[in-house]
């Protein structure tokens, strides 16, 4: 068993169960890619076995902090059976479930989603990478279905030496490999494909938002809305569900687009109810302002402005700016939901953005509600970096 020895004092975080340790950090000692290796003090005290990635300043990721145990197949089962047993008892309103959450559910770097009976996941870190087989099995033992699908073509992959990676890692005898999945979310139909779509193929985090944004547009009676970054129409199935008279879904994605209007009739909406935008959002909400249009509610969604606190400057001024005017283009009255899924802006910086774009805009608002991701994309206490997604529920005043 290789050993890595930390830096004289380097050993705090592992103490208090945060699972990265970075390559400053360590004073000697190295593995192989996803070899499983024992953490010690410098004073040569048990920290943590861990998993090795050379290429990654984080260059250890810690699977347990206890001595005893062993980090073997069965090791992986019970992760995994925990983390599932934890999903069925929030009894979520859909066949369509994140299962796995990387460190949060104590395996750094995987994320499986369930969309039905298909298996999607991304092995994003060498020691997952090192177990995937092990790991594939467990996954399907504990969840009950016999498709799994492989995304890990994320660029995360590049930082651990992986190169892109996608296809079929467990399909039936018999079956045809279609990847185009349908699921179920608060009663509606929604579609997605696990080799073509963005991620795993859905935006599962947004599970709960959506229902949210459903009911708000009934009990407000909000009737024409932006849905901006739209990715396949979630919120705008939700608009429409709640009772919307006009939705534009605006995306730089085509492929997401038709798939949004194919939505709109799978839940039997008037297709005249809807329009797609292929655009850039910034863009379309400035030629809106210029055109004097108005909204009752809109969303506005975007990928991750800020991947890291070092691009939270730049990444704080598109968050402005897009939300100064979205409060300009709202109704008194209207609602915004707007988010940031970037690990670099705090909630509590995020709020100030959207403070300052009121000024700008000059409006105010109420606090209606504070938005996170769905509880099935957890956050635990000892690893806060794992809370990404923030948003805010305003209603116009
Ligand atoms: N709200 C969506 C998820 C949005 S993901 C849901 O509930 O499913 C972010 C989306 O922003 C992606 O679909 C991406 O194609 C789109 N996007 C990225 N940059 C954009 C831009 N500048 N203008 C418009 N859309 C953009």
């Amino acid at each position: 068993m290789k050993v890595i020895k930390l830096r004289a004092g380097k050993e705090r975080s592992l103490h208090k169960r945060h699972p990265w340790v970075f390559e400053g950090s360590i004073a000697k000692g190295s593995g192989d890619a996803g070899e499983t290796v024992r953490m010690e003090s410098h004073e040569g005290e048990f920290l943590a076995w861990g998993a090795c990635s050379p290429a990654s300043q984080i260059r250890v990721r810690a699977w347990s902090f206890e001595q005893a145990e062993r980090i073997d197949a069965a090791f992986f089962a019970r992760r995994i059976e925990r983390a599932i047993a934890f999903r069925q008892r929030l009894a979520i309103d859909s066949d369509a479930v994140r299962l796995i959450h990387g460190e949060a559910d104590g395996l750094p770097g995987l994320i499986v989603d369930r969309y039905g009976d298909t298996l999607c996941a991304q092995f994003l870190f060498a020691g997952v990478e090192r177990w995937k087989p092990v790991i594939a099995d467990a996954l399907l033992a504990a969840s009950g279905c016999v498709r799994l699908y492989e995304r890990s073509d994320a660029s995360v992959r590049d930082r651990e030496g992986l190169g892109a990676v996608s296809g079929w890692l467990r399909l039936p005898a018999g079956d045809g490999g279609a990847t185009a999945v349908a699921i179920r979310e608060h009663g509606w139909q929604l579609t997605l494909d696990v080799a073509e779509g963005h991620k795993t193929g859905y935006y599962l985090d947004q599970r709960e938002n959506r229902h949210l944004f459903a009911q708000w547009v009934r009990r407000f009676g909000c009737r024409r809305v932006f849905n901006g970054y739209s990715y396949t129409g979630g919120f705008t199935v939700a608009a429409l569900a709640g009772g919307a008279e006009q939705v534009v879904s605006v995306d730089s994605s085509a492929p997401a687009l038709v798939r949004a209007t194919a939505h709109v009739a799978l839940n039997g909406f008037d297709a005249a109810r809807h329009e797609a935008l292929d655009a850039d959002v910034n863009a379309t909400l400035r030629r809106f302002t210029q055109e004097g249009r108005r909204f009752d509610a809109i969303v506005l969604d975007p990928p991750k402005f800020a991947p890291s606190a070092a691009h939270a400057e730049r990444a704080a001024r598109a968050y402005k700016d897009i939300n100064r005017l979205a409060l300009v283009l709202l109704e008194p009255g209207g609602l915004l939901l707007t988010f940031s899924c970037s690990g670099g802006v705090s909630a509590e910086l995020f709020h100030k953005i959207v403070a300052g774009a009121g000024l700008d805009a000059g409006a105010d608002g109420y606090l209606l509600q504070r938005l996170e991701a769905a509880p099935d994309h957890p956050t635990t206490i000892t690893f806060p970096e794992g809370e990404y997604l923030k948003g805010l529920a305003i209603v116009k005043a």
